[in-house]
């Protein structure tokens, strides 16, 4: 192994290190952590439980941002028919 090899594989292992915490917020943006499903009844419940305000009324369905989603569970945990759930 040549002061080359040496070299960059240090390099390597920096910048690994440093951009792990961001792997690791990109992956959480682009997992949707609950979802709404077709047994929603449109009560609202859900919404007004949610401490992050990631549910909303579109054209009288509700979504859930999964930008800002927190995977906490008070939607699921508020909703009657069991629509609002883990994806
Ligand atoms: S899991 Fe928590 S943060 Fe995500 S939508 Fe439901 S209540 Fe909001
Ligand atoms: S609590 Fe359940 S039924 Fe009510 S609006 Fe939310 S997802 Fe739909």
């Amino acid at each position: 192994m040549t002061k080359y090899h040496i070299l960059a594989a240090a390099f390597y292992a920096i910048l690994t290190a440093e951009n792990f915490p961001m792997l690791l917020l990109h992956r959480k943006e682009l997992v949707m952590a609950y979802v709404i499903g077709e047994e929603c009844i449109q009560c609202g419940a859900c919404e007004a439980e949610c401490p992050e305000g990631a549910i909303s009324e579109v054209d009288g369905l509700f979504v859930i941002d999964p930008a800002k989603c927190q995977d906490c569970g008070s939607c699921e945990a508020v909703c009657p028919t069991g629509a609002a759930h883990p994806a």
